[in-house]
């Protein structure tokens, strides 16, 4: 099949395992498929916008309900949705954060976190990992208190990731808002790998704003993600227009500046309602995905000289493995140099993991059923022993 302009289908989840870290929590539900299909036209969700016009006021589809249900199905007040988790970065900076104000991100930030902070003019200031890659209310305050020592004020702001993309670690979130709140910081909770992953509950965290990514974690289309806040900062995040056109005077109601009026104005926000109710029942089920990625790490810890980088036993099913001690070797002699492996997993029916790499790589097991974290298994240690490597059960 193609679908013209040079453009292959795509069937990359159809026929392979897919461990691609990123491509993991994203894959659409049938029913998201559906929504796709339907409601492809641009601007299909207009259909049947009614005064007041914005689109978190549309009834049909139940626009205006699933912005109620995310909010309290992230326990907080009010919820947008917005182009990407980066989106919702980008709206918070710019509303809080003035030219030359000190950020607290960490060193295992996200870059469009980063970015969020450039566009608004802020200072990034990062709170260090400790040697374990993990970001600590301890650090945090160390950190906070440096900032107040070198320019005389704190932090306007934090962005705080749940799970970084990094390592995949869970780092203590409520522990370091609430050092972050001790000297009145607000904190965003960047969710991007955790909204749609595993529950979530922003008032228990104190998190001021909750982040997430439809594309990433919640089985949507991209560019599609969740913005989410509490009473008190949803007046100043979500202000709606004050201005007035000189010559004609006209003014823009109820529209929201940092929204740009209306953000996701079909596909996206469609198929993202559509895996909703299947995104609300999934993140029940995370002991399940964690008892599937420990069959793969078992297995790849198997193979003498692999290390698990990411923090053992595992809370995230996206993992960093350094196998310079085992594949990297065979790398070294190999025919296909460093591509054996990505090549073996792709004979194999496997993908997602970066051609060439053999020595510090990540993947992610998140929705591979038992059968296919076996398989997956399996695979890992048929290459590592076709091509000499040790194992030890
Ligand atoms: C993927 C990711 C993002 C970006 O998410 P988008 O929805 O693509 O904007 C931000 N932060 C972290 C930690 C991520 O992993």
């Amino acid at each position: 099949m193609r679908c013209g302009a040079g453009i292959d289908a795509r069937q990359v989840n159809e026929l392979f395992i897919n461990i691609d870290p990123i491509q993991a929590g994203g894959r659409l539900t049938c029913d998201a498929i559906k929504a796709v299909i339907a409601y492809g036209d641009g601007y299909s969700v207009c259909d049947n916008c009614r005064k007041p016009n914005r689109l978190d006021y549309i009834a049909k589809p139940p626009i205006a309900e699933f912005h109620k249900d995310v909010a309290s199905w992230l326990n907080m007040d009010t919820a947008r949705v917005v182009p990407g988790a980066r989106r919702g970065f980008q709206a918070v900076a710019h509303t809080f954060v003035q030219k030359g104000d000190p950020v607290l991100l960490t060193s295992l930030s996200h870059y469009t976190e980063f970015l969020a902070v450039e566009g608004a003019g802020g200072v990034p200031r990062e709170i260090m990992a400790d040697a374990n890659h993990m970001i600590t209310a301890d650090a945090t305050a160390a950190k906070i208190e440096e900032v107040k020592r070198e320019t005389g004020r704190a932090p306007v702001l934090a962005f705080i990731d749940h799970v970084d993309y990094q390592y995949g670690n869970l780092h203590d979130v409520a522990a370091i808002i609430k050092v972050a709140h001790q000297y009145d910081i607000p904190v965003l909770y960047n969710g991007a790998y955790t909204v749609g992953i595993l529950p979530v509950d922003g008032k228990l965290l104190g998190a001021d704003f909750v982040v997430g990514s439809g594309h990433k974690s919640m089985a949507a289309p991209a560019p599609s993600g969740v913005l989410a806040t509490t009473a008190e900062h949803a007046q100043k995040l979500f202000r709606t227009t004050a201005i007035e056109g000189d010559v004609t005077k006209r003014k823009f109601g109820i529209k929201e500046p940092e929204m740009m009026g209306c953000t996701l104005m079909g596909v996206t926000l469609v198929g993202m309602m559509a895996s909703f109710p299947h995104v609300k029942e999934r993140v029940k089920h995370f002991d399940r995905e964690l008892a599937h990625n420990r069959c793969v790490i078992d297995a790849l810890r198997s193979i003498d000289g692999t290390k698990i980088l990411s923090e053992y036993p595992r809370k995230h099913t996206l993992t960093r493995v350094d196998t310079t001690g085992s594949f990297d070797r065979i790398a070294e002699i190999h025919k296909k140099r460093g591509f054996y492996l990505a090549s073996g997993l792709t004979d194999r029916g496997v993908t997602g993991v970066i051609p060439g790499a053999t020595k510090i790589w990540k993947f992610n097991t998140y929705g591979s059923t038992q059968k296919q974290v076996e398989y997956l298994a399996a695979a890992f240690v048929a290459i590592a022993e076709e091509n000499g490597l040790r194992i030890t059960r």
